[in-house]
Formats: C-alpha cells, structure tokens, sequence
C-alpha cells in the first residue's frame, strides 16, 4: 500500500474517531503517527494503530485524558497523563515546561503514566522550535520485558529512549538524536516481521539466549530479548534511564512489583534549558555553525554517504518522503483494516478515507 501522507493521515483520523477522541485530538495522534512514517520510523508511524486499538479495546488508553498536574514547584513540574494518548498528554505537558523555562531559566518535567509517547524525537522538536534545549529520558512499562541485561540472557526492561535537541542557526537545522537505548526500536522488530526479513546481526537473543536474526523470537511464547545498543554503555545507560523515567516521574519502572496490564505505559523526564541563560545564543549559534561544519567536512569513508549530524537521517527521509509517498507493508496495511473494523468503521470506510 503506498500513500501520501494525507491520505495516512485522513484514514488514521478516522479509525482514533470511531475509537472516542475528540476531533483535535484524532488529528493530533494521527499527525504524529504520520510525521513518524515521513521521518523514516516506520515503527512509530501508522503502523502502531493496531496496538493502539488493542490497548482501547482493554481500557488501557483513555481517549480525551488531559494531562494532570500534580505539582507545580517552581522550575519542577509534575504530571500525570492518567493512560491518555501520550502525544497529547506528552503535548500539555512539554507545552507548559517551555512556557516555564521562558521564566526559570532552567525546568525539571516529569510524566507518569501516559499511554505510549510514539516518536521522542516530537517533543524535543518542540522544545527547539521555542528556542530551547532538552533531554529526555523514557521508559516502558505496562507489559513484559523486550530487552535482556548486558551479560544477561532474557528480557528485563523495554527500549528505554533518550532524545537530546538543540536549536538551529541560520545555517544549520536543529540537532536531534532521538534513540532507543536497545540495538533497534521494538517497532523495527515488527516491520522486519511483517516484511518477512531477517534483522542484522549482533540484535537478538532466542529463547535460550542465544543470537538470532528471527524476528519471530519476539512475538512466541517463551519470548526472546533484544540486546542493548553498545554493548555494556548502552546497557548502562537503559538502566539509567528506567530510573530517571520510572522512578523520579512516579510512574512504575518495568520491576515486577508493579502491574503489569499489557498494556504501553511511557513515563518521561524531561530538562529544558533556555540557551540564552547560559553562555547566550550568539556564542551556541556560532559554536554550532563552527563545529558542525567542521566535522560534515570530514571526507567520506565511502562518496556515497557523506558525514551526517544527529537528525539529518529524518530530515532527508522527510524530503524524500513528503515528495514520493510512505509505503504500508501488506501485513500492516491488512492490520489497521481489521483495527478499522474493531472500532467500527467497515473496511469500505477506511478504504475511502485514503482514496479520497
Ligand atoms: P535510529 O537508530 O534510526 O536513529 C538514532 C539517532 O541516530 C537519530 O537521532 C538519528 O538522527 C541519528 N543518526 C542516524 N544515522 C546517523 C548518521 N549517519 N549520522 C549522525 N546521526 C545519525 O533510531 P531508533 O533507535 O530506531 O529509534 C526510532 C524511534 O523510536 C525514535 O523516534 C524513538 O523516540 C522511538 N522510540 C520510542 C519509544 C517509546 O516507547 N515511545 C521506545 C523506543 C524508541
């Protein structure tokens, strides 16, 4: 199925509707869902629909939930997002920590218990669209482990993502790494199912904790693990993030003296930091010009892919993208018909939306 984004947009609008959102926040969703698929993240793009079903189907994402503030300390604020659809909760929440930095200078943000944020990466593009640098620290709780300890043979924690922004110049887009903190995001996993591929080496672990290429190791009972990017730092760092997310939040980390509902819940920790309190925004603007035209003009290893900076990557698959269409494997495509279907819109219906 290939489709412009438009056409992913309108079917994905209608599919959270007959779910129970409200029409802004059915535009909201979708548009994320969709910027995912142009950003090159086909697994935090339309292709989530069918868990997202699932997950309203058991109660385990509220449509229309705002985000709830339960502490407001100066430059620390708290929220809750109560199971809501986490770009909007996730929305309202980096919403009122950039109106908060324009003050303080400096804001600790946490939220607990949204349903899952998608594409970190979003919010951090907030953040330097308002003239702000950030971090973010996510984790992943509500369901079983996908990711095994370094030295360890199964599943303990989740994909842990960590996004850094930091704003452009006149001459250089935003910077953006946005990451899971396991060898590849679970979404990966899943598109190299549905196309029925083989994943690169070095990413998973079967059922005895051994390496393989099957994707299938992750969807069978007993289940296999994905390995930590970066061997023993990567793993130093996804546990890092568990606590900073899980912990400090007050939402659950992945131990299993929590629930464990089956569903997503992400919790974040968020750092946004006006530049202009710091060294000043004419010192980043010409630090950043300065060193990154710097290291692009490395000479490349291999003429056909030049030196890149964190974000490049989604900004080329977005002009790319923008200009010839996202494609939709058939197994995924067949998934959000029968999730359609689920929440009431006829396949006809879901099948006029893209068309129309
Ligand atoms: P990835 O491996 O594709 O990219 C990681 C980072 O590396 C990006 O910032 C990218 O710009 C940068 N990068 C890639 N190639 C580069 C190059 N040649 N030079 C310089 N920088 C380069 O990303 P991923 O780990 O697969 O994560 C995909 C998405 O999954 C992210 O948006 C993440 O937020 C999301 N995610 C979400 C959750 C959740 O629970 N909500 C969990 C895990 C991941």
């Amino acid at each position: 199925m290939h489709a412009t984004a438009d056409q992913l947009r309108r079917v994905t609008r209608a599919i959270l509707k007959s779910g129970g959102s409200a029409a802004p926040e059915a535009d909201l969703v979708a548009d994320h869902l969709v910027q995912a698929n142009l950003a090159g993240h086909d697994s935090h793009g339309v292709g989530m629909i069918p868990a997202y079903v699932r997950h309203l189907k058991a109660g385990l994402v509220v449509p229309n939930t705002r985000a709830k503030l339960v502490k407001d300390d100066g430059a620390v604020l708290m929220f809750d997002g109560g199971r809501g659809y986490g770009r909007s909760v996730a929305g309202e929440a980096m919403a009122a920590g950039i109106t908060r930095c324009r003050q303080t200078g400096v804001v600790a943000l946490t939220l607990a218990n949204a349903h899952h944020i998608g594409r970190v990466g979003a919010y951090g593009e907030l953040a330097s669209a308002a003239g702000l640098v950030s971090l973010h620290f996510v984790n992943v709780a509500d369901h079983r482990g996908l990711v095994a300890p370094f030295r360890g043979s199964d599943a303990r924690f989740s994909t842990n993502p960590v996004c850094i922004a930091v704003p452009g110049t006149e001459r250089q887009p935003p910077l953006l790494l946005d990451m899971a903190t396991s060898a590849i995001a679970m979404g990966k996993v899943r598109v190299a199912r549905n196309e029925k591929k083989l994943v690169p080496e070095g990413i998973l672990l079967d059922t005895s904790g051994h390496p393989t290429r099957d994707p299938n190791v992750m969807y069978g009972e007993p289940h296999g693990a994905m390995r930590p990017f970066g061997g023993h730092k990567g793993y130093a760092l996804a546990v890092m993030t568990e606590l900073l997310a899980g912990a400090l939040s007050g939402g659950p980390t992945i131990q299993p003296g929590n629930p464990r509902l089956g569903g997503t819940i992400n919790n974040m920790f968020a750092v946004l930091v006006d530049p202009a309190r710091l060294a000043g925004v004419d010192w980043l603007r010409r630090e950043i010009d300065g060193f990154l035209e710097y290291v692009k003009a490395s000479p490349p290893a291999d003429p056909k892919a030049p030196v890149l900076v964190p974000g490049d990557p989604e900004r080329l698959a977005r002009e790319e993208r923008a200009r010839t269409g996202i494609t939709v494997d058939a197994t995924t495509w067949e998934d959000i018909l029968q999730s359609a279907e689920k929440v009431g819109l006829s396949r006809a219906e879901a099948e006029a939306a893209v068309s129309s």
